[in-house]
């Protein structure tokens, strides 16, 4: 029997923490249909076949991260450790392509074996936006606002910085690909040994190393923006342009490269000095080539995933909840008599905390702690009379308002506008 402890990698979000990343997610859902992107919800398991055909088996994600098992009936079946592969799959089966150009967000839990640290989990949780059928750089342009946007309306804005690259078409990315194979050839022996093999496999990803050694040979390594053609060079360029004119700053990052294996063209990360090396809280990229590989129509597509722990770890405070009415009632009849208050005062859209037991002591030690805004008393003399007394928590003021008018009068004062 393991220990009575979630799994290493795993945790249990729950009081800030949860309300953080709640907050997170309301503030993704309000973006997200601003710009009239559709929720989608996939599966959170697919065919491990959708992930190592979409991120490729080279890929670290497949090579290193995957939860893949087999199930009761003999499938091989993968925990998703990210959006876009299951989105596009879904594109596929649903026949989206019918609709024209698709604009998807979702959120959810993510699954990758990876050495846990601060802002890295084996389950964690993304936000995910994915614009499909479009292969204007219209479309990179509006996405990336739309990340911009998230994080203004966290309050973020000024703790990021915009990244950017163009991995550039097919053509540049194998000029590119020729030119990285030669140089770090002629460095072989100063690689590490998992950029060794990357250097057969996919030597595009030793720009992404994080090892020392690697990062120490980047400085020389040839740039993509000289092996790019015209068609590449003036992707990129529109989708610059396209920022400029929305006055959303940007650095090129010539080392950026996105870690899965279907990228083209736009590359970029919103990141953070705040989080040492978890500091990429968005990233995302154009990757027209995905849905064919996964055995759809020639699809183009572009989209980016956040990290919602770290978005949340990011946030200066924990956002404010509304401050609710506590009730305070002392003995069976009072008990009953707050029920029914509550319960009107919850159809009148009002926040009110029960406690079910306890003295008046303890429970208005409660509502301190839960920073209500009022406490409602109600005690034996207080039922004889006829009333309820209203303490204002912040001010320690009390005063006595009939039973009849209480409803009506705190609806009045603390409607949720006020
Ligand atoms: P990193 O370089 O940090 O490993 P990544 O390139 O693997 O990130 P993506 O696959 O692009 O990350 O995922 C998008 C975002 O999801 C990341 O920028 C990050 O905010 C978040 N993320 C990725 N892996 C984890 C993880 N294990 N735990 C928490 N958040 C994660
Ligand atoms: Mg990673």
């Amino acid at each position: 029997m393991a220990k009575l402890q979630p799994v290493r990698g795993t945790r249990d979000i729950w009081g800030d923490e949860a309300r953080r990343m709640e907050h997170v997610i309301r503030a993704f859902i309000g973006v997200a249909q601003r710009f009239c992107y559709s929720k989608i919800s996939t599966p959170v398991f697919e065919f491990a076949e959708v992930f190592k055909r979409s991120l490729g088996e080279a890929s670290d994600v497949v090579s290193k991260e995957m939860y893949t098992f087999t199930d009761r009936g003999g499938e091989e079946i993968t925990l998703r450790p990210e959006y876009t592969a299951g989105i596009a799959r879904a594109y596929i089966s649903e026949g989206m392509q019918q609709f024209g150009v698709s604009k998807l967000y979702g959120y959810g839990p993510m699954f990758r074996y990876e050495r846990p640290q601060k802002g890295r989990y084996r389950q964690f949780h993304q936000l995910d936006v994915e614009v499909i059928g479009a292969a204007d750089a219209g479309a990179d342009i509006e996405i990336i606002a739309l990340g911009q946007q998230l994080l203004e309306d966290l309050g973020l804005a000024g703790k990021v910085e915009l990244h950017l690259n163009s991995l550039g078409d097919m053509d540049s990315r194998k000029a590119y690909r020729a030119a990285l194979v030669a140089y770090f050839s002629d460095h072989k022996d100063k690689l590490s040994d998992d950029s060794k093999i990357r250097l057969d496999k996919n030597p595009l990803r030793i720009l992404d190393s994080k090892d020392r050694g690697d990062r120490a040979l980047l400085g020389d390594a040839p740039k993509l923006s000289d092996h790019m053609n015209t068609a590449s060079a003036d992707f990129i360029g529109a989708v610059k342009a396209g920022l400029d004119a929305l006055d959303i700053a940007y650095l090129q990052d010539d080392h950026l490269v996105r870690g899965l294996d279907y990228y083209c063209h736009t590359a970029f990360e919103f990141i953070t000095t705040e989080l040492g090396a978890q500091g990429t809280v968005i990233g995302g990229g154009r990757y027209d080539g995905l849905i064919e590989q996964l055995g759809g129509p020639p699809t183009p597509g572009v989209g980016w995933a956040a990290g919602i722990e770290r978005l949340a770890m990011l946030l200066d405070e924990t956002p404010p909840q509304v401050r609710p009415i506590a009730m305070v009632p002392l003995g069976n009849e009072a008990e009953a008599r707050a029920l029914a208050i509550a319960h009107d005062l919850r159809l009148r859209g009002l926040a009110v905390d029960t406690a079910f037991r306890g003295n008046i002591k303890k429970r208005l030690q409660r509502a301190n702690r839960i920073n209500a805004r009022v406490a409602v008393i109600l005690g034996d003399d207080e039922l004889a009379k006829g009333v309820a007394s209203l303490r204002d928590l912040d001010s320690g003021n009390q005063r006595e308002v009939a039973l009849d008018d209480l409803v009506e009068k705190l609806a009045d004062e603390l409607a949720p506008e006020n």
